[in-house]
């Protein structure tokens, strides 16, 4: 048997780990300014991880949800207290789009209701409710072009009025838009749109797939906009590369019978690796760390005269260019070693180290990118 080959490649092969650097088999040390899409939270193969893992791992790795697993609890309780949202309840699954489709399924149920709004360029996962509810036409089939949901444009209030009726059950809404290139809702708009969803009985839904676990400088991205969410969607930084997904469920929503369920989602590796990445997170403060060092990056970020735009919060930074980055992100890995994503703005240089680097990283990237435009404008010059 073979790949089923669908995914563009880069000519690299890892190897190897260590917090913000990835080596491949020949010895060539890469730093990591993309986290594998945005996954490595805590660092590469950070030992305090690798140690709960892996004694976990000797201990008992699964069993199904028949029976009592104090770990999710005790991940359940740890959530709640890194992320300060203590009265929440905790559904585990193993993935984003997993957990934007069980957020869907809770406000369906919750509300006895059918449609969704979601936001143009939003981005939810490649499951089928998940990519419906995504604006990225080219990952649609005609199975996905449901008249169940909405788009409307982000920041546009009117918008999102007119289209709210009483069928809506749900609003769904990146904390930060990531794969549409780093686009932030206003903390005017956030707001504006709890007060909405109260008023109509919907549900909000905040996916922080992406722009959660400290990425954005803060535990979650919609806390600039000081809201409460109905249901908050996470994943990626939540296991630092082993993949676990979850819900967070507002108090005031009560468990439907028979609606969810999962057969992997909360197992006990899963649960070991999701308490060590918070225990992590808590210790060394990351959330912190990313505010800090993602100000200071989008400081010397704001120096480089050929960027028209800087975009995001925290460690979730967009640069926009007046031309497509492809050549830009392909110099910084063959000819600098520093890997970076891109994003569906084809300008844009999408930035998602992990939360631990330092000032050192963040130059060594500075360095590496002022390098590659000023080579460019060179040849542009000679040419
Ligand atoms: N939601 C957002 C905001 C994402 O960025 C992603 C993935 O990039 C997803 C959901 C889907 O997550 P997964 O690929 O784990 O299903």
């Amino acid at each position: 048997m073979k790949r089923f080959d669908v995914y563009p490649l880069f000519n690299i092969e890892l190897v190897k780990g260590e917090d913000a650097y990835i080596y491949d088999q020949d010895g060539t040390k890469y730093l990591d300014f993309y986290s594998g899409h945005g996954v490595i939270s805590i660092g590469h193969s950070h030992p305090y991880y690798v140690e709960m893992v892996s004694r976990q791992l000797n201990q008992l790795s699964f069993y199904s949800n028949s029976i009592i697993n104090p770990l999710q609890d005790q991940l359940a309780k740890r959530l709640g207290e890194v992320s300060g949202l203590d009265d929440y309840q905790l559904f585990l699954v193993n993935s984003g789009a997993e957990a934007n489709e069980a957020a869907l399924k809770i406000a369906a149920g919750q509300t006895g209701r059918r449609k969704i709004i979601s936001l143009e360029r939003g981005f939810h996962g490649r499951t089928a409710l998940a990519i419906a509810a995504s604006d990225n036409s080219k990952y649609h089939t005609a199975m996905n072009d449901l008249s169940i949901i909405q788009k409307v444009p982000i920041n546009d209030l009117e918008a999102i009025e007119k289209a709210m009726n009483e069928e809506v059950a749900a609003v769904i809404v990146e904390g930060i838009q990531g794969i549409a290139g780093i686009y932030e809702p206003e903390k005017e708009y956030l707001e504006a749109l709890s007060r909405l969803t109260k008023s109509t009985g919907t549900m909000l839904i905040l996916d922080e797939v992406q722009s959660g676990y400290g990425r954005a400088g803060k535990f979650y991205a919609f806390e600039y906009a000081g809201i409460k969410p109905d249901l908050i969607t996470m994943a990626k930084g939540m296991g630092n590369g082993f993949p676990i997904g979850g819900v967070a469920v507002a108090p005031h929503i009560a468990p439907p019978p028979n609606l969810l369920g999962s057969t992997f989602g909360g197992n006990h590796l899963a649960c070991s690796a999701g308490i060590a990445v918070l225990d992590v997170i808590e210790k060394e403060s990351l959330v912190e760390n990313s505010a800090k060092i993602g100000s200071y990056l989008i400081d010397q970020l704001q120096e480089i005269k050929q960027a028209k735009e800087i975009r995001g919060k925290g460690l979730m930074i967009g640069i926009e260019f007046d031309f497509p980055i492809k050549e830009i992100r392909n110099k910084l890995l063959t000819e600098h070693q520093v890997f970076t994503g891109n994003a569906a703005q084809p300008n844009t240089i999408r930035l998602l180290p992990p939360l631990s680097i330092g000032e050192d990283e963040a130059n060594q990237f500075i360095k590496a990118l002022k390098h590659v435009l000023t080579a460019q404008n060179e040849a542009v010059y000679i040419s």
